[in-house]
């Protein structure tokens, strides 16, 4: 197989090629400025306002609670930032857990530098947060709750309906980064009792650089970016409207093929899980066995380095990520995988396969085929696999890995 084989789609996803076709005319013949009085700005407003539909159906909210923004990023930052200025006279406590995507860990880290107060809730083993431990976080002076609904690194989803339910009875506001789970399961801001969600279009086959805050009807915000009056006053700007067109479409064809597309990737996801656990010896899956986005697999490999596991992949033009990020030369394992209370390194040894609509089974197969060689290599390289191996005597997987040498 000399092709391309994206398993990387957590990161990003192809533009579909309806929602490209529904966008280029906004670039070239409908390019006028939706904020203007004339009839040629005429067609960029009405696609915005289909738009705007399009994307307040595939969560359940009314569209003038949709809020478009450049993207996930900059809806996580407006939700947290302006939350916590729009409501610093009540209080200074807010809550989030250790999983969250850094557009979220590294804003709460700046609002502590503000004088805010920020609880990190912990994970189980599978990347569940407790909801007793939620309960007993929330103080008199909590303002904001943040968790998100689907992990980006281990694909686990969290019980957002019942964590909204536990915020709206203390009065407390609840945020949710639903950036990986928009598109691809089904949501719903009113059963979920969110009072803000993020969203990213290129999540889920929509351009890159356009996204959505849904902010609930009453719910008192600052404008984050301040300029004209667009997004009624609340997100200046003018408005990218043929990403904005592009989300639109992607939400549309999100909702027609959800059901469909889930059960598809959810059975390739499952094959693809089946043969790693059960071919390469020493792996494990991370995340929850059963609660988790159809189209993640994540593994720790022991005596592995994500980073070559990578680059090896990558030389069979197979994309993949790993769980830990390069920052100055050294490499940390995921604050996602060590919340799980894997030792450090285990989590250096993860690998994270992410699908879309258009895998194919025989792509998964070349992939865990040409896995399992690689890892015997890697081992037959690794000192202390070398050690594991003499200390355990050489127990019975050692003949089994054998076969996963290559000359
Ligand atoms: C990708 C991602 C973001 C950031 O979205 P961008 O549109 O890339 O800014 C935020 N949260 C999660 C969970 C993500 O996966």
């Amino acid at each position: 197989m000399d092709t391309l084989i994206y398993l990387d789609n957590a990161a990003t996803t192809k533009v579909k090629g309806e929602v490209l076709e529904a966008m280029l005319p906004y670039f070239t013949e409908n390019y006028g400025n939706p904020s203007a009085i004339y009839t040629f700005a005429g067609q960029g407003k009405k696609a915005v306002d289909l738009a705007r539909k399009q994307a307040a159906e595939l969560i359940g909210a009314k569209p003038e609670e949709i809020y478009f923004t450049a993207g996930g990023s900059e809806s996580d930052n407006w939700a947290l930032k302006a939350a916590a200025e729009a409501y610093k006279e009540k209080g200074k406590h807010i809550i989030t857990s250790k999983i969250e995507h850094h557009a979220i860990l590294h804003t709460c880290g700046y609002l502590e530098k503000q004088g805010f107060e920020i609880t990190y809730l912990n994970v189980d083993s599978q990347g569940k947060v407790s909801l007793e431990e939620l309960r007993e976080a929330i103080r008199p002076d909590t303002i904001l709750i943040s968790v998100m609904m689907a992990n980006n690194e281990i694909g686990t989803l969290q019980d957002v309906a019942e964590i909204g339910k536990i915020a709206r009875e203390a009065g407390v506001l609840f945020h949710t980064d639903a950036v990986q789970a928009c598109g691809h399961i089904p949501v719903d801001v009113e059963e979920m009792n969110v009072d803000m969600l993020s969203a990213s279009g290129h999540k889920f086959y929509g351009p890159k650089g356009v996204g959505v805050l849904y902010i609930k009807k009453g719910v008192k915000i600052r404008s984050f970016i301040h300029g004209g009056a667009q997004e009624r006053n609340r997100r200046a700007g003018t408005l990218n409207v043929p990403g904005i067109v592009g989300f639109g479409k992607a939400a549309e064809l999100a909702g027609e093929s959800m059901v469909r597309d889930m059960e598809k990737v959810t059975a390739l996801r499952e094959h693809l899980i089946q043969r790693v656990l059960s071919e390469i010896p020493y792996s494990r899956l991370n995340g929850h066995k059963t609660d988790r986005l159809p189209g993640n697999a994540s593994f720790c490999f022991r005596f592995i380095e994500g980073e070559s596991m990578l680059i090896l992949l990558d030389q069979l033009g197979v994309c993949a990520s790993s769980g830990s990020a390069c920052t100055s030369g050294a490499l940390d394992p995921s604050h996602v995988l060590l919340a799980l209370g894997l030792p450090h390194e285990i989590a250096h040894g993860s690998l994270r396969l992410t699908l879309s609509e258009d895998t194919k089974m025989e792509e998964i197969d070349f992939v865990v085929d040409e896995l399992k060689k690689i890892i015997g290599r890697l081992r037959d390289m690794s000192p202390l696999y070398e050690d594991f191996v003499k200390k355990a005597g050489r127990p019975n997987f050692c003949d089994r890995l054998e076969e996963y040498y290559v000359q």
